[in-house]
C-alpha cells in the first residue's frame, strides 16, 4: 500500500452532483473492485472510494456523488485539474477470485447509485466477463456512462421514472426474475439495498459463498 499526493488530470461531470475524478496513477497496481482512501491534499479527512477505472487505464478514476450534508465529497466536488489529492491504497477484498474466472462462471452485479463503480472497473479490466449488471437509480440521468457496458448486460432499474430498462428497484427485479443457483452475486451500494437483495437471493437458493458485498453507507 502506498500513500501519495497525486494530481487531478481532469473532472468529468455526469450529473449536477456526480462526477468522475481522473487522477495521476503513479504506477498504482490494483485489482478491480478495490478502493482507495482519498481526500484533498493536506486535509485530515479522507473517505473510501472504489476505483472506477480499469487496471490497464492510464489514469486512476473514481466516481463520486456529492452528499449534501457531507464533508469530503463536497470538497472533492470543488477540485479542478492540477489540484492535488492524497491517496492511500489500494485497499479491500471486494474482488473476483481467480478460480471463479476459470470455466463458465456467470456473475450478477447488483448496485445502487455510485455502487456501480467497482463493476465498471471489473467490466473494463476482465475481457469476456459473463455478467449481468443491475443498476438501481431513481431516474435515467443517473445511469452513469451506461454506454460503456454491453447493452444486453446492463439493466437500469429506475424507481422514479419509466425511462430505464426496468421500472422499479433492483429488489423488484430480483423478485420477478429467475436466477441460476450457480451465479456469483456481487452487491455494492447502500446498506438497505444490500440487506434486502441478499435476503431475496438467499430465498432463491443462492448459497452464502456465492454472495459478496461492499457496503458504502
Ligand atoms: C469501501 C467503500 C467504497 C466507497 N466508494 C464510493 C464511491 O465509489 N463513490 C462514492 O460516491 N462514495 C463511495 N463511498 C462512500 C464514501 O466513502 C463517503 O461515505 C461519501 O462520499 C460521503 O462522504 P462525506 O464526507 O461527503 O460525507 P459524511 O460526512 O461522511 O457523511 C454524511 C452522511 O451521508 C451519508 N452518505 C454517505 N454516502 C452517501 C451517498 N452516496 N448517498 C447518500 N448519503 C450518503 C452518510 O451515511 C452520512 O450519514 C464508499 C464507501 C466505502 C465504505
Amino acid at each position: 500500500m502506498s500513500d501519495n499526493f497525486q494530481k487531478i488530470l481532469n473532472v468529468r461531470n455526469l450529473t449536477n452532483s456526480t462526477f468522475v475524478l481522473e487522477i495521476e496513477k503513479n504506477g498504482m497496481i490494483f485489482e478491480p473492485g478495490q478502493h482507495i482512501l482519498l481526500g484533498k491534499a493536506g486535509d485530515i479527512h479522507h473517505r473510501e472510494y472504489s476505483i472506477y477505472s480499469g487496471v490497464d487505464d492510464p489514469s486512476l478514476e473514481v466516481l463520486v456523488k456529492e452528499v449534501e450534508e457531507g464533508d469530503v465529497s463536497k470538497k472533492l466536488k470543488r477540485l479542478k485539474s492540477n489540484d492535488e489529492v492524497e491517496i492511500q491504497g489500494p485497499l479491500g477484498f471486494f474482488t473476483i477470485e481467480e478460480e471463479f474466472l476459470n470455466g463458465d462462471s456467470s456473475f450478477l452485479f447488483i448496485s445502487s447509485g455510485t455502487g456501480i463503480s467497482p463493476f465498471h472497473s471489473m467490466v473494463k479490466s476482465i475481457p469476456g466477463l459473463n455478467y449481468k449488471l443491475l443498476h438501481g437509480i431513481r431516474t435515467i440521468d443517473e445511469a452513469y456512462e451506461k454506454d460503456q457496458y454491453d447493452p444486453d448486460r446492463y439493466i437500469a432499474c429506475t424507481s422514479r421514472d419509466n425511462n430505464g430498462d426496468f421500472h422499479g428497484r433492483v429488489t423488484d427485479y430480483i423478485k420477478s426474475h429467475d436466477i441460476d443457483k450457480n451465479t456469483h452475486c456481487y452487491l455494492c451500494g447502500n446498506f438497505e439495498m444490500i440487506r434486502d437483495a441478499m435476503d431475496l437471493l438467499e430465498e432463491k437458493g443462492i448459497a452464502q459463498d456465492h454472495l459478496h458485498a461492499e457496503v458504502y453507507f
